[in-house]
């Protein structure tokens, strides 16, 4: 089972800032040229949306994608229920990314993708079959919604050539934590060292090691945040 790393709610803007600042750090002339020709001071872009409005690529122009597929409250009775698997919405999710795409400035604007449509309907971030269980429209919606991270994919690639991407997700236990998934278990951060986690074999099953890579930080104290803030 994945473990995250837990921060305090105050600190995920902090988090995401440091990532930003990071991958900029060495961004290659031609990058800043293509965030240079980014919109110009004024509204950002118009969402693009998929079939029935159950999808909404917000276009961003920064190197970040984020995504938000559990926190949508859409239930059109063309969709039955979904019958297994998680179907509890991820409260507060979407208008979190909202909050993070706009707190960015505007030449570094998160992609944003929302799933508007109930986890009841569609789970979009589960495979296929178990996502849309056999529904047409809810099969569409998962593909546009995957298209759309495609796309936003893409556009950081061709601006930037590589990027960062978050999935945005939710909990409702009671602890308020903020949490930061890295394919990472529990034993993996207390068991080994930092010289046995800076190992590939543990270090390649993170879903950090680009980032960290990126910084040419060790493992810990890139999980810690020590070397990725300053990197
Ligand atoms: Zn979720």
């Amino acid at each position: 089972m994945q473990q995250h790393r837990r921060f305090r709610a105050a600190e995920w803007v902090a988090v995401a800032t440091a990532a930003l600042l990071l991958l900029l750090c060495p961004m290659p002339a031609a990058a800043a040229a293509a965030a240079r020709r980014g919109r110009p001071a004024g509204s950002p872009p118009p969402s693009e949306w998929g079939t029935n409005g159950y999808i909404e690529y917000r276009p961003g122009n920064g190197p970040i994608v984020l995504s938000a597929p559990h926190g949508g409250d859409l239930e059109p009775d063309t969709i039955p229920d979904r019958t297994n698997g998680t179907t509890v919405e991820d409260s507060y999710t979407r208008e979190v990314g909202i909050m993070v795409q706009d707190y960015f400035h505007e030449t570094a604007r998160p992609h944003l993708i929302i799933c508007h449509l109930a986890r009841t309907k569609l789970d979009a971030n589960r495979e296929f079959s178990e996502a849309a269980q056999g529904n047409p429209e809810a099969e569409l919606a998962w593909h546009e919604y995957h298209a759309f991270i495609e796309k936003a994919r893409q556009a950081v690639v061709d601006a930037y050539g590589r990027g960062l991407y978050v999935d945005i997700h939710g909990q409702s236990h009671p602890e308020n934590w903020t949490e930061c998934g890295m394919l990472l278990s529990g034993n993996n951060l207390t068991r080994y060292s930092d010289e046995d986690l800076s190992d590939p074999a543990v270090y390649n099953r993170t879903s950090l090691r680009h980032l960290i890579a990126t910084a040419q930080a060790r493992l810990r104290s890139g999980l810690a945040g020590t070397d990725v803030r300053s990197g």
